[in-house]
């Protein structure tokens, strides 16, 4: 409109609409205002976002019941995992094909021919990270406190968490059978934390059990699904398909393979889906039994076969119109590329990574002052860095001036930083900036300038690591398999992961370091393993491992040098100089 934002601010107070620079106005108001201005307005149809997948109105009346969702969480070694076994080994339906259980993610019981689903993975980081994601899964949290300990830090956490989702609570109070158990300690304590059990006139369900002498076990799934009835779960199976996806890998064999818990809908082999930025067509469904199915529908989890890459566990999958779903998948992948590229504009603060990663070799600058004597200075003594081979500094573009907007595009293009000398950046290369997201420093010093370009550079030169321990784990027993000799192991503390370097002690003697071959969890390759569960780690180059070994999982981390602290270096440096001068 050729016009300054103030000036459309006073004709809107002069209508009588205190607007502010960043406040969204209606249409109307904004014709009224372009009309005051000459300006002919003109509505845009709303614009259809084409990353977003299209919303299904459900028919009340075709929606049934469907299973509940659980999620078990609590503090670590109050019996989560325990729990999560026995219900196993015990409610899968005996008469399904052998009653043996995939490890896929979740898994469906059978209580008084009802069912209920447990996602397999326990503790509240997974129920977070989905959320996260936008994706809710549980319906039902299970809460499970050990009588012998009570309530404790991760307890409240996972409180906090479900309540945050709005998800209800059953209460689990595990370990009974054992001589310290104190039910009514446990009690008390959660009451703390607005748990009400009925006999205190609140409305939590909480049911006494043990996952070691399996005691009310029945008890507890009867009351899960007691308030399962309360929630009303509904879902209609007759429509598309929509799911989360639970966890997801790159099988050698078999390619991309999901997790999927269908939420809503029944999914169908041949159906074209959709999820986070992959596609494709259900080419097959295995169930938590691992039987080859059909269908899966609301509350069933399924592994999927036929996703053109690997989605993220939270990324929602739905089912849709073929061509639909490859260009919302492509749609995303455009948008993640562009948001990465954004978001890949060199600047001083990781400088130091990229060269690590090698995204980097030279380091382009656009400088702007105020007098030519200091571009020549400036320009003079960054390229003077240029001893090594690793980075160099180039200046693509030098003026004197304001940082202007033209300046902005060609840092945008040269992926260069902007080193402005005396000078400001105008408003319209400030906004301009901030949205190629190019980094522009001022200064007034240019001791300072180099100081800190030095500092960067130097840092990515001659990076500093530090050792970080990330976790102990133990090898109870070495198993042989045709070709690798594996360490069937047991996370004592912290994480093991597959890219851990590794150590192993023996009677606390270092006798090998080294990396890790594979990480493993029952068959499944794996990411990390967290302590308390078991493992089987195979190591490259090194087969003499023996029950009783401890293995130490650590990384090397990078120690950075700020660039506060070169910057106080340059400032010393350079009263140092003054005075001398
Ligand atoms: P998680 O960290 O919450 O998954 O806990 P685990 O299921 O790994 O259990 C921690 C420890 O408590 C294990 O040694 C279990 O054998 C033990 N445990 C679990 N449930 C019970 C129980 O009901 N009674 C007794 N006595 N021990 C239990």
């Amino acid at each position: 409109m050729s016009c300054t934002a103030v000036e459309v601010i006073k004709k809107l107070f002069l209508m009588g609409v205190m607007a502010t620079i960043n406040q969204e106005i209606d249409f109307d108001t904004a014709a009224l205002v372009a009309a005051e201005f000459g300006v002919d307005a003109e509505e845009l149809p709303p614009e259809v976002d084409p990353t977003l997948i299209p919303e299904i109105e459900y028919n009340p009346a075709e929606m049934k019941s469907r299973p509940p969702v659980v999620t078990v969480m609590g503090h670590v070694d109050h019996g989560k995992t325990s729990l999560l076994d026995v219900i196993r080994k015990t409610h899968v339906t005996a008469q399904e094909a052998g009653g043996i259980t995939q490890h896929i993610g979740a898994y469906q019981v059978s209580i008084n021919n009802k069912k209920i689903v447990f996602l397999d993975t326990p503790g509240h980081e997974a129920f977070t990270a989905m959320r996260a994601r936008g994706a809710q899964v549980t319906d039902i949290a299970v809460l499970v406190v050990a009588a012998d300990d009570g309530v404790m830090p991760q307890t409240i956490e996972a409180i906090n968490h479900a309540k945050s989702a709005g998800v209800p609570i059953v209460v689990a109070i595990n370990k009974i059978d054992k001589p310290g158990a104190n039910v009514d300690r446990v009690i008390q304590e959660l009451l703390n934390h607005e748990l009400v059990p009925e006999k205190y006139g609140g409305q939590t369900i909480m049911v006494e059990v043990s996952a070691k002498k399996q005691i009310n076990i029945d008890l507890l799934l009867e009351n899960i699904l007691i308030l399962a009835d309360m929630e009303e779960l509904k879902a209609n199976p007759n429509s598309a398909a929509r799911g989360v996806i639970i966890e997801a890998q790159l099988d050698k064999g078999r390619g991309p393979v999901a997790t999927v818990l269908v939420q809503n809908g029944t999914l169908r082999i041949g159906d074209s889906i959709v999820a986070g930025t992959t596609h494709g067509k259900v080419r097959a469904m295995i169930n938590d039994r691992g039987d080859m199915v059909k269908k899966a529908g609301p509350s069933v989890p399924v592994e999927v076969l036929g996703l053109n890459d690997v989605p993220a566990a939270g990324d929602i999958l739905a089912a849709l119109d073929e061509k639909l779903a490859k260009s919302i998948a492509e749609h995303r992948l455009d948008k993640q590329r562009t948001q990465l590229i954004r978001s890949k504009k060199v600047s001083l603060d990781d400088l130091f990574q990229r060269i690590q990663e090698g995204s980097i070799k030279d380091l382009n600058i656009v400088i702007k002052a105020d007098v030519q004597g200091s571009i020549e200075a400036l320009s003079g003594a960054l390229l003077a860095l240029n001893k090594n081979d690793e980075v160099r500094v180039n200046i693509v573009h030098s003026g004197v001036g304001a940082v202007n907007e033209s300046d902005i595009m060609l840092a945008s293009a040269a992926n260069a930083l902007i080193i402005a000398f005396n000078v400001r950046p105008d408003n319209n290369a400030r906004r301009l900036a901030d949205a190629e997201n190019i980094d522009i420093r001022i200064y007034r010093v240019i001791y300072d300038a180099i100081g800190d370009v030095k500092a960067a550079m130097s840092g990515m030169l001659a990076p500093k690591y530090k050792e970080v321990v990330q976790g102990k784990v133990e090898i109870r027993k070495v198993m042989k398999f045709s070709k690798a000799l594996v360490a069937g192991s047991y996370v004592l503390e912290g994480k093991i992961f597959n890219n851990s370097k590794i150590r192993i002690l023996r009677d606390n003697i270092e006798i090998f370091d080294g990396a890790i071959d594979s990480l493993r969890r029952f068959k499944d390759e794996v990411k990390e393993v967290a302590a308390g569960y078991e493992c089987g780690i195979s190591i490259v180059d090194f087969r003499d491992f023996r029950e009783g070994d401890i293995i130490e999982a650590y990384k090397m981390e990078e120690i950075e040098t700020s660039i506060a602290d070169a910057n106080r270096e340059a400032e010393a440096r350079h009263a140092a100089e003054e005075k001398k001068s």
